[in-house]
């Protein structure tokens, strides 16, 4: 549910007050409910000349039942009809009425930088047909898997319209740039399905990198986790009990893990969830030899394994005692590592494994008081880095989601000057839920997702803060 500044200033009278003094006027996001269509509304699907991804969005598109026009451009229209895509035609002169929930552009073929151009000539005109809650994805190349150095001049130039573009959209609208690798076109669905739903909400400027895999399995999408086993840390309240629940949605026998003292909570979220749970602390040296055993017993292995305990201790350097430091290390960084080890060492991670570990918009753009948090933090994506090629070749991925302001029990304690301040710093001016991480790392956590390893997603409403 939105905040309460975000209630009020959605009523007339209190957007009439916000806008003449000049404060922020957020519109509250959409978020999917089980059923619900993958856009609820018509894509727009352009391309500069040259593209090579318009028939594997036209498929994306047509697979999952969504309308589309596309520009009036022979070799888009025909890859999209050859991609089983009913699409009607679309040109800057339509009627203003003429509207669309989400805008696809294919700027792969953009080779210079006199070509940029072609962002404006599609954008300029397209940007005001988008619908509230809109959704606009720009595909590119990654710039290093490209030869040319002006065409890899061009593709990285794509990040900052995108990023800006992110901050002038309307209504709840975000703005992502997937970077999708040649060979890697048959990997898009799953991503291309998250982002332009509401599953995206709260996830807006970010920079996906997508890189060839195996082809991915059929799904049911509705539950891409079936027959799959996913532990979770931390998973008794919180962004840890919102991963538990939507991965058990889609589909996973979850496995939570909290501290004994919070058995209770813990009891109470894997009951509800059909799943089961480990009472452990983390850092105890025991940890992760008795979840690798427990896994080992109880399911003979693991397909997701989600990080997500974590702890702030904040305090200056200059005051921090040195178990503010230690404690904090053990239970963000060092015990992710120490239980990576141990399900690597002893192959307990399953083919198509998914590790997905927790990190923190700290940990990208730091923050004062937190030069512990944001070491772990920053440590995590590092870890996740340098890991990211060692579970490709284990056909498995690891990726790291970076929240920024969340409602949770944490934020609430803040005072009410940091807080307000931490919700209205981002493009969509509010705080984002437990169930928007969630959402990002049930993406990550799909089988269809294995073309995205060592990312690092924010889920921050492209918060003011850090790239
Ligand atoms: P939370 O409500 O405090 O939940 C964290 C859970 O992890 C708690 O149940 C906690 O138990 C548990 N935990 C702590 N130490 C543990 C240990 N040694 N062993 C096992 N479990 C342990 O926090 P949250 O706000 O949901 O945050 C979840 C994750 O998101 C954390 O990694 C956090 O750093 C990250 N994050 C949150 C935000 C935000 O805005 N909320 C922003 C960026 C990143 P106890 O604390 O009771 O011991």
């Amino acid at each position: 549910m939105a905040d309460l500044y975000t209630q009020i200033v959605n009523f007339p009278l209190g957007r009439l007050v916000a806008s003449n003094v000049g404060l922020p006027v957020p519109t509250p996001l959409e978020r999917h409910s089980p059923g619900d269509p993958v856009l609820d509304g018509r894509a727009l699907l352009g391309a500069a000349p040259g593209g090579r991804l318009g028939a594997a969005v036209a498929s994306m598109l047509a697979s999952a039942g969504i309308g589309a026009a596309t520009e009036v451009d022979e070799r888009l229209r025909t890859g999209a009809a050859e991609a089983g895509l009913d699409a009607g035609v679309w040109s800057a002169d339509a009627p203003g009425d003429d509207r669309f929930k989400a805008l696809v552009f294919d700027a792969t073929g953009i080779a210079s930088s006199e070509e940029l151009g072609q962002l404006r000539r599609f954008f300029s005109p397209a940007i005001r047909r988008l619908n509230a809650n809109g959704r606009v994805v720009v595909l590119g190349t990654p710039p290093a898997a490209v030869g040319d150095p002006r065409e890899a001049t061009a593709q990285r130039a794509l990040e900052g319209f995108t990023r800006s573009l992110g901050k002038e959209a309307r209504g709840g609208g975000t703005v992502q740039l997937v970077y999708v690798a040649p060979g890697a076109e048959g990997q898009l669905e799953a991503t291309l399905r998250f982002l332009l739903s509401r599953r995206s909400a709260y996830v807006s400027g970010q920079v996906v990198r997508i890189a060839k895999a195996r082809k991915p399995p059929a799904l049911d999408w509705e539950r891409p986790l079936a027959d799959r086993v996913a532990l979770v840390t931390g998973a008794s309240r919180g962004i840890g009990a919102a991963i538990a629940s939507t991965l058990a949605r889609d589909g996973a026998h979850v496995v939570g893990l909290d501290i004994p003292a919070l058995s209770a909570d813990l009891g109470a979220v894997a009951s509800s969830l059909g799943g089961s749970a480990i009472e452990m602390d983390v850092t105890v040296p025991e940890a992760p030899e008795a979840i690798r055993a427990h896994l080992e017993a109880e399911h003979g292995g693991v397909d997701v394994v989600v990080h997500n305990a974590g702890v702030t201790r904040d305090r200056t350097v200059a005051a921090m005692s040195a178990d503010e430091w230690e404690a904090l290390m053990a239970i963000n960084l060092t015990s992710q590592e120490r239980i990576d080890d141990a399900l690597l060492e002893g192959d307990l991670l399953r083919k198509d494994g998914r590790i997905v570990s927790i990190s923190s918009m700290s940990g990208i753009a730091g923050n004062n008081g937190q030069t512990n948090y944001a070491a772990s933090k920053a440590g995590v994506i590092g870890m996740v880095e340098a890991l990211a090629p060692v579970l490709r070749k284990r056909r498995a991925t690891i990726n790291a989601v970076a929240p920024g302001f969340i409602e949770t029990q944490m934020t609430q304690s803040m005072p009410i000057a940091v807080r307000e301040a931490g919700r209205r710093m981002s493009s969509l001016s509010q705080g984002g839920l437990p169930v928007d991480v969630a959402e990002t790392v049930a993406w990550l956590a799909s089988p269809a997702s294995g073309g995205v390893n060592g990312n690092v997603v924010r889920v921050c409403g492209q918060n003011l803060l850090g790239a």
